[in-house]
């Protein structure tokens, strides 16, 4: 039997991206639903529960996408409103990527560096990646600070993370690179998670901070985000410092998002969120 994705998205068009590491993960065909809401897609999620029989339903899965991660949210828990009893299909939320990057970045830096008790920056937090990595540090046991430009939009990032993980973020705003300079002054761990193509620091600003001791930028459109650490770096060594580029810590990402998309169709009563999609991170990265 055929395994069908459902990528159901929340933005005007389902993300070519998802659509791609989809097939690449193992679905034999994807079909792509644009501008869904907890409001619309409830017909869509009766189609895949109802159709199939128990043995065959793990052959039907949804992926929820889009570049809004509290839009996302809520389609996911919309979807799950709509199961019951053995009626289901197994689901993921990545959301831009946010899951499956924060994840292969957190991951990558709890494998270079000891985390509990350390302060971590997450730098321009507020977007979905920086949201899922602030949560995933914060679990590992950092004291996470998340900076935006406005203090308000990083409550409320903040706010959202606590409500659906129950962790404390603390919100900073920073404006400019200066003030990011200051938000990392005593912090052991940056990661930074800007827009593509903005810069957020400059080398001076982190070249001779004397216990920073691990750098991730996630960012891989030029100018990066923290300048001086190289895209491909992997783990490398820069100034003592261990700096992950946005490419090398990108590969993870990918095989992440394919083995997510493979493991959907092993059962159908699983939720891949940030959580499960983290342990497969640490998994992927122990295995090799
Ligand atoms: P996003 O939502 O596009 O942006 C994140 C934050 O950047 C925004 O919320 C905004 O925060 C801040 N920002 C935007 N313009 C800025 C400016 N001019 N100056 C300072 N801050 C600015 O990002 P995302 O979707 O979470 O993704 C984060 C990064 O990960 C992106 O660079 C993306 O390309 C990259 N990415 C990498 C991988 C990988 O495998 N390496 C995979 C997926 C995504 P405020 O407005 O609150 O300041």
């Amino acid at each position: 039997m055929k395994k069908i994705l459902f990528q159901f998205d929340t933005d005007t068009h389902p993300a070519s991206f998802d659509t791609i590491v989809a097939y690449d993960g193992g679905a034999d065909h994807v079909v792509g639903h644009a501008g869904l809401t907890p409001a619309n897609v409830g017909p869509l999620v009766d189609g895949t529960i109802f159709t199939r029989p128990p043995k065959e339903k793990q052959n039907t899965a949804i992926f929820v996408g889009g570049s809004d991660l509290l839009a996302g949210q809520a389609l996911l828990e919309a979807v799950q409103k709509k199961f019951f009893a053995n009626f289901r299909v197994s689901v993921m939320l990545d959301s831009n990527g946010s899951n499956t990057t924060a994840a292969a970045g957190v991951a990558r830096i709890v494998a270079s560096s000891e985390v509990t008790g350390k302060k971590a920056v997450v730098l321009a937090g507020t977007g979905p990646v920086g949201q899922r990595a602030a949560v995933l540090l914060a679990r590992e046991g950092a004291r996470v600070v998340l900076t935006s430009r406005s203090l308000g939009r990083a409550e409320r990032a903040c706010k959202a993370m606590k409500a659906r993980f129950g962790v404390e973020i603390t919100p900073l705003e920073a404006v400019d690179h200066a003030a990011r300079a200051r938000a990392i002054a005593d912090a052991q761990i940056v990661f930074a998670a800007g827009a593509a193509g903005v810069a957020l620091l400059a080398e001076e600003h982190w070249r001779d901070h004397p216990g920073l001791e691990v750098l991730l930028d996630a960012n891989a459109t030029p100018p990066l985000g923290i300048e001086g650490v190289d895209m491909m770096a992997r783990g490398a060594q820069y100034h003592g410092k261990t700096c992950w580029g946005a490419i090398g810590f990108g590969a993870l990402k990918l095989a992440v998002h394919r083995a997510c998309i493979a493991r959907l169709f092993e059962r159908n009563d699983q939720i891949f969120d940030a959580e499960e999609i983290y342990a497969v991170a640490r998994e992927l990265i122990k295995t090799g």
